[in-house]
């Protein structure tokens, strides 16, 4: 089974992906984690990932590709595999199926986990901190004992510039772009399959809504279908 996971800034990607990896036996790939360890190496195509990566730009298309290819054909990934940050552009989503064609997998089940966006604001805003001391506090998840102040020094709280409710709107704009033409790709009969799961409840609900698709998609794997 290809599972590809997908889901806005906040939406808790992070704590699904390792927890189906254990449940499916299947590794789990981040392309960011390709990029990175590609941009540590001295030659000129890590010097160039490492400034797209520090600009926040997405990687061309080929590199990407080239990697998540070499990575596929790896021991590993022979009985399936999740995806985590790709495709990210129709091109890489028309390669991953050539990819995937070529390897004998079915279409790739994509899951999408959704969060209204009033929600993930709050989420991705959550995050204050001590200027003084460095504490870090959730105001959902841990907040300080007194609104607003530190526990250990009672220093004021603040935010961090990419943490505020105007970064959190920006980041979510920025996600819709980038993935709506590639969720719209695989509406398509035979180029995939698209799962929407509610990921506003607590992550064992969450993951309980995922497995259970995939089970449903299990019984039914979907033939690929080419266009060329
Ligand atoms: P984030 O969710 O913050 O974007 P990732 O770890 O998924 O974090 O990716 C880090 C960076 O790696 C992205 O901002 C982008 O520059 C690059 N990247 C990751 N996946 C892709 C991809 N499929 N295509 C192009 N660039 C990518």
């Amino acid at each position: 089974m290809v599972l590809l996971l997908f889901g806005p800034p906040g939406c808790g990607k992070g704590t699904q992906s390792p927890l189906l990896r254990d449940k499916l036996g299947i590794p789990a790939i981040s392309t960011g984690d390709l990029l990175r360890r590609e941009s540590e190496k001295q030659s000129d195509t890590g010097r160039l990932i490492d400034s797209l990566l520090a600009e926040g730009r997405l990687v061309p298309d080929e590199m990407v590709n080239g990697l998540l290819e070499a990575r596929l054909a790896e021991a590993d990934c022979s009985k399936g595999f999740l995806i985590d940050g790709y495709p990210r552009t129709v091109q890489q989503a028309s390669h991953l199926n050539q990819m995937l064609e070529g390897l004998n997998f079915p279409a790739p089940v994509l899951i999408h986990m959704d969060v209204p966006d009033l929600v993930l604001i709050g989420r991705l805003s959550a995050r204050w901190g001590c200027p003084k001391c460095g504490a870090i506090y959730n105001i959902l998840s841990k907040p300080p004992a007194e609104s607003g102040l530190c526990d250990l020094d009672g220093s004021m709280l603040t935010q961090r510039k990419d943490d505020t409710v105007h970064t959190a709107h920006r980041r979510l704009e920025a996600y819709k772009q980038i993935t709506d033409p590639v969720l719209s790709f695989y509406t398509f009969p035979g180029v995939g399959q698209v799962i929407h799961v509610n990921a506003q409840q607590q992550p064992d609900g969450v993951f309980e809504e995922i497995k259970l698709a995939i089970e449903a998609e299990l019984l039914a794997p979907v033939r690929l279908r080419l266009s060329s």
